[in-house]
């Protein structure tokens, strides 16, 4: 039995679990086939990364009263700087924004409203412009608008103890997608470095009130959750930093693993059709409340060497939560992400994750992009920063599989 020490498993737990999960001790076959490419990253056709603004970005979400806040705080630039970011290609980054339930072609027209803006000012930088109000436009065209809705609130943990597999970057882009074709979606961010809720333009600062204000001091979720101010549809329970200290201070609590269980669980979700999880890159005890919280577990992937490496431990944690804490909870999905189409090593990753883990791998995997690497430091997800990007369309496709899945229907 794994007792897994200072994870807060419960002491006399009942049943043992095998700590034997079968055919996850891949990595070292792998190790041995394969060699560790070391090309450059870039995607084919991308261009080199903008430079990022130097200093504060905007915080654009002040204004908004906890608890579902009206839409629409449409500031751009910062208060502070007055610096407004660009996409590196002289036009404006923001991209188009919509109103509650707005279609697609509300979207377009946005769209193509700022690629006219691009080219009166500079006619030779008005093609990626062009380009994305295009992509947009050929989505609207194949009837891409508004996607099924889940006939229940779907909660989907990402977790995987590895840092920089795309955990965050699929959490927020996810959301945005899910959120620009209809749905309702609320990130809860639990990582104290609080990537998701930056992402999102959503404060942060440690007199925000947060995740760690539910996890540790009771409070109700619906004091914390903020509407993301990029995006409709879209809101954020943010995190902050002293979220790193729940890890410790959770341990004395009661009920310590299934605190944001309880909270979620006091909580109106009715109004929303995706709850997503963004859990820190550990398997700490708030990974544990993540796990506990969720009904299903999205698991990113990197398509990169020693990807698997670690995914035993994840999926040993998650069969001790099955069998003591949350036995609904079940691997839904698996994001293979990162992947660069010039490496053998990366079709390698993909096929071996595709063997394995079957059916509940995407379809759609996630390229190496710069624009999706770039779009955070803009306080936004990709699917605004640059929605023609290959990251963007990928993440498109990505959650429009999601919302196709079965387990969104339950009748
Ligand atoms: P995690 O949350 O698992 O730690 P992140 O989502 O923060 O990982 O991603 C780690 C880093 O990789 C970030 O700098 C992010 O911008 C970058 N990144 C993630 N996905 C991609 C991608 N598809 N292409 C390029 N960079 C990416
Ligand atoms: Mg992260």
């Amino acid at each position: 039995m794994n007792t897994a020490p200072g994870l807060g498993w419960p002491d006399n737990p009942g049943d043992p679990v095998n700590d034997d999960v079968s055919g996850v001790g891949w990595p070292a076959e792998l190790a041995t086939e394969m060699e560790p490419q070391t090309s450059p990253v870039k995607s084919p056709g991308e261009a080199a990364p903008a430079a990022k603004p130097s200093g504060t970005r905007s915080k654009k979400s002040g204004g908004l009263p906890p608890g579902h806040a009206a839409w629409g705080n449409t500031s751009s630039g910062t208060a502070e700087t007055g610096y407004v970011p660009t996409n590196g290609r002289g036009a404006k980054a923001s991209a188009p924004r919509r109103g509650p339930n707005q279609g697609e072609s509300q979207l377009v027209r946005e769209a193509l409203k700022n690629a006219t803006v691009s080219r009166e000012t500079s006619p030779e930088e008005a093609q990626p412009e062009t380009i994305a109000a295009a992509a947009l436009k050929a989505m609207a065209k194949r009837g891409d608008g508004d996607w099924p809705r889940p006939d229940h609130c779907r909660v989907i943990t990402i977790a995987n103890q590895k840092g920089g597999v795309g955990k965050t970057t699929s959490s927020v882009n996810l959301a945005a997608s899910l959120a620009m074709h209809g749905a309702q979606v609320l990130v809860i961010d639990l990582d104290p470095q609080g990537n998701a809720s930056t992402a999102f333009g959503v404060e942060h600062h440690a007199d925000v009130p947060s995740v760690y204000d539910v996890l540790i001091e009771d409070a109700p979720l619906s004091d914390i959750v903020v509407a993301a101010p990029e995006l409709p549809n879209l809101y954020c329970a943010p995190a902050t930093l002293n979220l790193a200290g729940a890890e410790i201070e959770l341990v004395s609590k009661v009920a310590r693993e299934s605190r944001l269980r309880r909270a979620l669980d006091g909580y109106d979700k009715g109004k929303f059709d995706y709850v997503l999880i963004d859990c820190p890159p550990s398997l700490g005890l708030l990974t544990v409340n993540a796990l506990v919280g969720g009904d299903e577990l999205l698991i990113p992937i990197q398509c990169e060497y020693y990807a698997l490496e670690g995914l035993g431990q994840l999926l040993r944690t998650v069969d001790l939560v099955k069998a003591h804490l949350n036995p609904q909870l079940q691997v839904s999905t698996i994001l293979l992400t990162m992947y660069d189409a010039r490496t053998r090593l990366a079709a390698q990753v993909a096929e071996d994750v595709r063997s394995h883990f079957g059916e509940v791998v995407l379809n759609t995997v996630i390229p190496r992009s710069v624009r999706v690497s770039e779009a955070p430091s803009y306080g936004q997800s990709v699917m605004t920063y640059d929605p023609g990007s290959s990251g963007a369309l990928a993440y498109n496709e990505a959650a429009a599989e999601m919302a196709h899945q079965p387990i969104g229907r339950t009748s």
